[in-house]
């Protein structure tokens, strides 16, 4: 809940163990306060300085003075929609083809109508966000190939796209996200040709092969060993990105131990299962939230003694920004039929949010796009919706995953998720580990700016 009833500094108080923590994500500051300091903050806020302070008191005010608590908040401009849709980075749905069949998998990959990207239109993207790189003058483009089936299986395109965005006058950082299932020519190719990757991939063989089968019903893990090895036999920069649906929230610590233990990976992205796609029996309801939390956090002693980044995306108190991610104006998102998406979720025309999701169609070179339609989604940040102005994680989640809570018809066109629950939190779970690594008052660095691009 946001302390204090004037406007003024967003100042937050989240129970905590009987107490309350005094939040101020704007200026990075976070402290345990008992009953009567978090009364002395309210009261100061909302402009009621105790009239004969106690010794205390006294102390207590200076304290928050010297802190700089009550003064103003630095400024946190919000992330305005670009007065063009100039991206910067592509992103490139090949296929819809999969070579496994994850139990949660959010686009039914491998089981639609195959619809595979054309190289015409892959080349395109490339193009115009090198252009834009160019006349933005910023040093490079970005060119990453996405979900929604394993970009791999669209392979002559893939290659296609790789070999034109090294010939573009900027350099472009090509990705993607995948699976690791491949042949030992395609591993080389990637290994050579490719700036880094995110891999999908859920640890111990009982966990991958049950959660992450291939097509024929075998098992999955050895190959995705074998990609992995080879990564860290070359040093290659990758992630390793989790899925957690409800049976495993419990083996959570164990699976980030078994990755810490036989991978070289540096940092693990773990998300939970969300209603969509085939994900809908396994999801992680409001129900499962907490003890999604509960697993996280006993993960995250575990990564933190291996010495492995371990986060989740909707708790990341250093990051202060409005938008949850830039995909709406920073990223040229291209379906494999050339439809423009604003979110990389909304990766088909059948999907529920297409109608608000799609915004345009890349043709001929150019970006065919429904302004109207684009600046309904670009604007709406997390500053604008009313649900989230009391939030402690709204500088942090900025009203979380645009695919995941968008609602036409709602009020600010939100709809709050499960995740609110999980969001809050872990956020709340990092800043008392960020309390605790300080002594008790966390002072962040308030120059920190990050996420947000001018
Ligand atoms: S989650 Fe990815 S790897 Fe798994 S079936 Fe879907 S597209 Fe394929
Ligand atoms: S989406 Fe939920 S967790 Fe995120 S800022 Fe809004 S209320 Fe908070």
């Amino acid at each position: 809940m946001r302390i204090g009833s004037k406007p003024g500094p967003e100042v937050f108080g989240i129970p905590f163990r009987g107490k309350m923590i005094i939040y101020a994500p704007l200026k990075r500051i976070a402290f345990v306060a008992n009953r009567a300091m978090a009364t002395l903050v309210r009261d100061l806020l909302d402009g009621r300085v105790p009239a004969l302070p106690s010794p205390t008191a006294s102390v207590a005010v200076e304290l928050l003075r010297k802190a700089e608590l009550l003064a103003p908040d630095p400024p946190l401009t919000p992330v305005q929609s670009p007065a063009e849709f100039t991206p910067t980075s592509a992103t490139l749905f090949l296929t819809n083809r999969c070579n496994l069949r994850c139990v949660y998998c959010y686009a039914y990959g491998g089981t639609l109508s195959p619809v595979d990207m054309p190289s015409s239109l892959a080349l395109q993207a490339i193009d115009v966000v090198s252009r834009n790189a160019v006349k933005r003058c910023v040093p490079g483009f970005e060119v990453g190939f996405h979900g929604g089936g394993e970009p791999t299986l669209n392979w002559d395109v893939l290659t296609a796209a790789v070999s034109h965005a090294r010939r573009q006058p900027l350099r472009g950082f090509v990705s993607m996200s995948s699976n690791g299932c491949y042949s030992a020519g395609k591993l080389s190719y990637i290994l050579d040709n490719f700036d880094g990757l995110s891999l999908s991939f859920d640890g111990p063989p009982e966990v991958q092969n049950a959660q992450r089968p291939r097509a024929t019903g075998t098992s999955s893990f050895r190959a995705v060993m074998k990609t992995i090895a080879e990564f860290d036999k070359r040093s290659f920069p990758y992630g390793l990105r989790v899925t957690a649906g409800r049976s495993t929230l419990d083996k959570l610590p164990d699976i980030v131990r078994f990755l810490a233990r036989h991978t070289g990976a540096k940092r693990v992205q773990i998300e939970p299962v969300f209603r969509r796609g085939r994900g809908r029996p396994v999801a992680i309801t409001a129900g499962h939230a907490r003890a999604f939390v509960r697993g996280f956090c006993a993960a995250l002693d575990v990564a933190a003694a291996h010495g492995l980044d371990l986060s989740y995306s909707g708790a990341r108190p250093d990051l202060l920004t409005t938008r949850f991610c830039l995909s709406t104006c920073e990223a040229l998102v291209v379906l494999q039929t050339g439809e423009v998406s604003t979110c990389f979720e909304v990766h088909n025309v059948r999907h529920p949010l297409a109608r608000h999701f799609l915004v345009g169609r890349l043709q001929d070179g150019q970006i065919e796009l429904d302004r109207r339609r684009w600046l309904r989604i670009a604007n709406r940040t997390g500053d604008r919706i009313r649900f989230c102005s009391d939030c402690f994680c709204k500088f942090h989640c900025a009203g979380d995953c645009l695919g995941k809570t968008y609602c036409a018809g709602g009020v600010d066109r939100f709809r709050p998720s499960p995740r609110c629950v999980i969001n809050q939190e872990l956020t709340k779970h990092l800043l008392v580990r960020k309390m605790a690594q300080h002594h008790g008052m966390w002072l962040g660095q308030t120059s920190a700016r990050i996420g947000d691009k001018p």
